[in-house]
């Protein structure tokens, strides 16, 4: 019996959904933790942008009065003048060769820079006439620097340098990074928690359905599963549940024919067998009877060979998917069937009529449509009585050529009509085989019938007997080459 060998962990479904639920998961977090930083930082940059180079350019155009050169005086007055609506922690103005003329720093005047060279590349970047900008967000803080050209008339007579540190706008940034993190990390624990959950729950399910195929797999063919939750997995256990029902109705036939195929071939051998005891256990036999006795064993291995080709020939009909086809013209079989089973209704006193309209063409091979004509006709002579009758006809409607064996015989009730197409079945079994019947012959007029696309039903005749009915599908005349 094979085993079921254990999914290695890295190839089992739970672990592939629980990987994408992670991956997914962890990009969005990751998203989270810094687009929305990213943006804030971004618009904190430009806001600064926009105010610093403002105030230097209102700082610019107050130093610039006028032709003269910048002193450092005038530029420590002006500063002074203005300090208290910039916001800057240090201010810088320079001459045009970038010498420090002022340098005002927390609101306090520097000294020991002045004269030197300011050679910032935002203070060198004014004196050729462009405003310069950078600002750095480093352990929470702001550091920025603005400078601007001071201009009289497109001169350059300088340039002003700012510098803010800012803490405010950085601690709020990491505020906002903070909260992020605590959501993060909730979102994380909740979706860690759900994709458990999630997982066990779709595993055990599987893990049902694979309990449920393996258990149907040895045998249990009445073993039926059920996974709720109305999708997919459920949909599944459905399916295979109908599949399981399907192969338990194949096995419940295969075991009932098997048993039955055996008792009916059990039967015949069981009188031989007493047969040929007989024959061995008699001291003296006479010729006569010993012929009787062999006589009779030669009619039982008869019955013998003609269950076994029934049987054969019902297997082939099982197993045989694409049978080769071709137009078989239906009255010349019928007559032929006829001219078979004249010498059997005569003995029986049976008379047998024919009724046959020509040009109905079928799809079929001779044999089969020989087999189902003669199947259905004997059977009308069988269980027919003396003096009795049988009418073949055959008629072609549109689409369809129908075939009806009728007969005054002795009928079939009612209530056995559904089951004499199944597999031995026979009404009076006594009378049956006293006809050498085997119970075969309509189950293989019914599925050569079908194998051709055909149906057969049979149905009580009014006042006495049984009326057969076949339809083929008809050929028509350029389908059929004639
Ligand atoms: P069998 O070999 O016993 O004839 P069939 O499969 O041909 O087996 O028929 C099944 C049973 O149906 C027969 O045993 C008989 O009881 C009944 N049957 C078939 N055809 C007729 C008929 N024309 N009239 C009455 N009974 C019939």
């Amino acid at each position: 019996m094979p085993q079921s060998k254990r999914i290695p962990f890295w190839r089992s479904l739970r672990t592939k959904f629980a990987m994408t639920y992670l991956i997914i998961v962890a990009a969005v977090l990751v998203l989270l933790n810094t687009y929305p930083v990213l943006v804030s930082q971004n618009l904190a940059y430009r806001s600064k942008q926009t105010s610093m180079l403002n105030q230097a350019s209102v700082l610019a155009s107050a130093l610039a009065t006028g032709p003269e050169a910048l002193t450092a005086e005038g530029a420590a007055r002006t500063v002074e003048l203005l300090l208290g609506s910039l916001g800057a922690t240090r201010v810088v103005v320079t001459d045009p060769a970038g010498r420090v003329l002022c340098d005002v720093e927390e609101g306090s005047q520097r000294t020991d820079t002045e004269g030197r060279l300011a050679l910032f590349w935002e203070v060198v970047t004014a004196l050729r006439g462009n405003n310069a900008f950078r600002s750095d967000y480093l352990d929470g803080a702001f550091y920025s620097r603005a400078a601007v050209p001071v201009t009289y008339r497109s001169m350059t007579q300088g340039a002003v340098y700012l510098y803010e540190y800012d803490a405010e706008q950085g601690a709020m940034l990491q505020g906002i990074q903070r909260n992020l993190r605590t959501i993060s990390l909730v979102i994380a624990l909740v979706t860690l928690a759900m994709g458990v959950v999630f997982s066990q729950t779709l595993t055990r399910r599987i893990a049902r359905l694979l309990g449920a195929i393996r258990t149907v797999r040895e045998g249990e063919y009445s073993h039926r599963v059920s996974v709720r939750g109305g999708d997919e997995l459920s949909r599944l256990a459905d399916e295979f549940n109908e599949l399981t029902g399907r192969l338990q109705t194949t096995e419940e036939v295969r075991r009932r024919f098997v048993s039955d195929a055996s008792h009916e071939l059990k039967t015949p051998l069981a009188s031989i067998r007493l047969l040929t005891d007989s024959i061995l256990q008699a001291d003296h036999m006479d010729v006569d009877t010993a012929r009787e006795f062999l006589t009779d064993i030669g009619d039982e291995a008869e019955r013998l060979t003609r269950i076994t080709e029934k049987l054969l020939t019902l297997t082939r009909l099982d197993t045989a998917r694409d049978v080769q086809t071709v137009p078989v013209e239906v009255a010349p079989v019928a007559r032929r069937v006829e001219h078979m089973l004249a010498p059997l209704a005569r003995a029986a006193e049976v008379s047998l009529e024919l009724d046959l309209e020509e040009g109905c063409v079928i799809s079929s091979t001779e044999d089969d449509l020989y087999r189902v004509i003669y199947n259905l006709t004997e059977n009308a002579v069988k269980y027919n009585l003396p003096g009795g009758k049988v009418w073949v006809t055959l008629r072609s409607d549109g689409d369809w050529v129908t075939l009806t064996v009728e007969d005054t015989g002795v009928g079939i009730p009612e209530a056995d009509l559904p089951k004499i197409f199944d597999r031995f079945y026979r009404v009076d079994k006594a009378r049956s085989r006293a006809a050498g019947g085997t119970g075969l012959g309509l189950s293989i007029v019914r599925d050569t019938v079908r194998q051709h696309g055909g149906a057969v039903s049979a149905r009580r005749r009014e006042p006495e007997g049984t009326c057969f009915t076949v339809r083929f599908p008809r050929l028509s005349g350029e389908e059929g080459g004639t």
